[in-house]
């Protein structure tokens, strides 16, 4: 249950075990342990045996692709055809696609077999996974901690091993933070790389498809799966898309690292410094070159993100009016009634205060001032990232502030929830990819390390971990919840 994707590839092509066979493991274990952690939305044991099946009989011919036969979980934001796509929300628990995500559509193409969706905050909007209307998730590492969010049953179910990797979405850190926060590997990529057609839009502009595995081999053999052109995504990019999976072993010598003086400061909690400066000293051992940098206009990211997101949140979820699909009120006296009621019903309170936000920040008058301001803010970031990657090849930072906080320790307080973002966030501002890795442990909580990169350059992000993944052993813990689970 610990095995990497290229293990278990190498046994299915043995014949030690079957598609069948490992699919009913997994889903065995979702059944005994899900309950403790909730990562689960829907579990679809059916269409999985059928698609173990159908892997199965392509094993038996030559040239399936290594994905062939792996079990994994997709974020339930993802639309799979037939099967139920609530995005964590009321408003959408009974919605069933009649369409496959492009994401979808490839994994299937590539014979992965899909055990089911999992939980998260509601359309994505959280750091905790304490949104869903399906309800909170815990993390696999410490029962009484969040997971991080909002792909945090993607994160959860990935550590505890009740899927061998998931898909996530990442807006402003949903990728990275749970990742860190269960001890895993996630891959955000640069915006455009992966499709965004069938992915339920919370902020257009930043949302972004992408990985959570055990390791950056993992995430690597996935991302090369999941990416490159999809011609009914507009925002979709032409730029060629490489094998990520066979550059992991090129060495990272002569790496130039860049250290944020902005971001490693006397704030930074002293024991989260502790062990990212250990992270960092193996990146040198290694043969990369630390560098400090500045990225000036840090303090901007926070505000310019929680102005632009709920924004384009406000629009895009005015198609939610109870009228063409998803939850509808009961006996409503008029249109409005079915409106007003249909969206204070069907929406959980986080989401409404983003529509709260956003709709006044797009209000007349109010533009210029809110969404127009915030634009211009979001531009410095990027030339910041700019200037930076022309002195540097990656920039390292933590994912979190901290190690996974306790449950309902910050949902009286929206502010300190969003602050909970403040290393994540300007990634999405300026389209860039990022990864988080583990990195070590506080008080028995995993730690991640986070890697950004230039435009496009996801291949340099996942051989840095990859180097870093084969000296260290953070990657391969698992949570005591899974010991003696061994297959
Ligand atoms: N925590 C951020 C938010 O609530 C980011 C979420 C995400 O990346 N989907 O908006």
């Amino acid at each position: 249950m610990t095995q990497s994707i290229r293990s278990l590839a190498s046994d299915l092509r043995q014949g030690k075990t079957s598609a069948v066979e490992l699919t009913q493991d997994y889903l065995q274990r979702i059944q005994q342990l899900d309950g403790q952690l909730n990562s689960y939305i829907t579990v679809a044991p059916e269409r999985a045996l059928a698609q173990a099946q159908a892997a199965d009989d392509r094993l038996s011919k030559a040239d399936a692709p290594l994905l062939c036969g792996i079990p994994i979980a997709h974020k339930d934001i993802f639309c799979t055809r037939d099967l139920t796509t609530t995005c964590g929300s009321k408003m959408l628990a009974n919605f069933v696609p009649p369409y496959n995500a492009t994401v979808v559509e490839r994994m299937d193409a590539n014979g992965a077999v899909t055990l089911g969706k999992t939980n998260c905050d509601e359309f994505a909007m959280g750091s905790s996974n304490e949104n869903s209307f399906f309800g909170a998730v815990k993390n696999p590492w410490d029962l009484n901690c969040v997971p991080g969010g909002s792909s945090g049953g993607s994160a959860a179910a990935v550590a505890a091993a009740l899927c061998v990797a998931a898909t996530g979405t990442d807006t402003g850190g949903s990728i990275r933070q749970p990742a860190a926060f269960c001890g895993i590997t996630g891959l955000k990529p640069t915006y455009g790389r992966v499709s965004r057609l069938g992915m339920v839009a919370y902020a257009s502009s930043l949302d972004q498809g992408g990985v959570m595995a055990k390791s950056a081999d993992d995430c690597a053999i996935l991302l090369e799966a999941m990416a490159g052109f999809d011609p009914k995504d507009s925002t979709s990019s032409e730029h060629a898309t490489t094998r990520y999976s066979e550059q992991l072993s090129t060495p990272i010598a002569g790496l130039r690292i860049g250290l944020p003086r902005q971001y490693f400061n006397d704030q930074l909690d002293t024991k989260m410094s502790g062990l990212l400066q250990d992270a960092l000293r193996e990146l040198e051992r290694l043969g990369a070159q630390l560098i400090d940098i500045d990225l000036q206009q840090t303090g901007l990211a926070i505000p310019a993100y929680y102005i632009i997101a709920p924004a384009e949140a406000s629009t895009n979820l005015s198609r939610y009016d109870g009228v063409r699909y998803g939850y509808r009120c009961s006996d409503p006296k008029d249109l409005q009634d079915l409106y007003v009621r249909s969206r204070s019903e069907g929406f959980g309170a986080e989401v409404q205060r983003r529509i709260l936000v956003g709709t006044y920040a797009l209000s007349s008058g109010y533009y210029d001032a809110y969404y127009g301001q915030a634009q211009r803010a979001r531009r410095l970031i990027a030339q910041d990232f700019a200037k930076a990657f022309a002195q540097v090849d990656v920039i390292a930072s933590p994912t979190t502030p901290g190690p996974a906080f306790g449950l309902n320790d910050k949902t009286q307080d929206p502010v300190a929830m969003y602050l909970e973002d403040i290393y994540t966030l300007a990634v999405n501002l300026a389209g860039l990819p990022g990864l988080s890795m583990p990195a070590g442990f506080y008080d028995h909580r995993p730690v991640g390390l986070q890697l950004l990169g230039n435009h496009f350059d996801e291949a340099t992000l996942l051989r840095t971990a990859h180097q870093y993944q084969q000296t260290t052993d953070w990657h391969t813990q698992r949570p005591g919840l899974i010991a003696g689970g061994d297959a």
